[in-house]
């Protein structure tokens, strides 16, 4: 079963086609890395998948169901952004559980998937915490435990350590190798970073003023470019 199949998907805004035909697959617990330039399409079309946009044109099909009419929440997918975008007035454990009790899970439930998380991501010392009393790392691994506790199939990353410094880029990087290995999820992980895609990647997709450049391995990329485009943007001489 594939994870992820986009069939000739195109986002227009208006008159401004953002997204131009877009055909990829992701496999069951793939790690895919969306890479390109500012501009060129990656969070609209992770929106696209997550369901925040809708897609213009094409299918969207997630885990073998077309979801293009399925609202985000429904999709079996759970989105971690830049800005972390938590809740200021919820303490790290509620801002953890709010989603599970707006599907209305059992309490045992939520406590279990929210101890665990908590467990994963070290935050034990933080759960009553509120989100200002935190760092940058520790608001991001919140946010990443948001979206661990709803146990999606399909884990959608928009650039998720670009706020971060450097020595905690490379540990929650880290961290996420070690999540996308215990959780066996399928991954989509957008970001600018070359060591980032190298690293994490099964697969990255170069993407280019709104279509798919190219497609492979983290090592067919850097030895087999198709252009200079590709080259200069994983860092290989070309
Ligand atoms: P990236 O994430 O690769 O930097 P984006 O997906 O954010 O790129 O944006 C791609 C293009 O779509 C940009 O030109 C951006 O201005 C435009 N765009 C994104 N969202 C909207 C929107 N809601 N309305 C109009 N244009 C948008
Ligand atoms: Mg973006």
């Amino acid at each position: 079963m594939t994870a992820l199949n986009l069939t000739n998907v195109c986002k227009s805004f208006g008159s401004v086609e953002v997204l131009k035909d877009i055909n990829l697959t992701v496999e069951e617990g793939e790690f895919v890395v969306f890479v390109g330039p500012s501009g060129c399409g990656k969070s609209t079309l992770l929106r696209v998948i997550a369901g925040l946009e809708d897609a213009t044109k094409g299918t969207v099909n997630i885990g073998g169901t077309v979801v293009n009419s399925i609202p985000p929440a429904k999709r079996g997918i759970a989105m971690v952004f830049q800005s972390y975008a938590l809740y200021p007035h919820l303490s790290v454990r509620d801002n953890m559980a709010l989603c599970l009790k707006q599907e209305k899970q059992p309490k045992l439930v939520i406590e279990e998937r929210v101890n665990k998380a908590v467990r994963m991501l070290d935050l034990g010392a933080y759960i009553d915490r509120r989100p200002s009393d935190l760092s940058g790392g520790q608001r991001q691994r919140v946010a990443i435990g948001r979206a661990i506790v709803r146990e999606p199939k399909l884990f959608l990353f928009d650039e998720p350590l670009s706020n971060l410094d450097a020595a905690l880029r490379m540990n929650t990087r880290i961290e996420i190798a070690e999540l996308h290995r215990t959780l066996s999820a399928s991954m989509i992980y957008v970001t600018h970073d070359q060591t980032e895609a190298m690293t994490l990647a099964d697969k990255i997709v170069v993407l280019r003023d709104g279509r798919v450049e190219q497609v492979g391995s983290p090592m067919e990329l850097y030895n087999n470019p198709a252009n200079q485009f590709v080259a200069g943007f994983l860092g290989s001489p070309a």
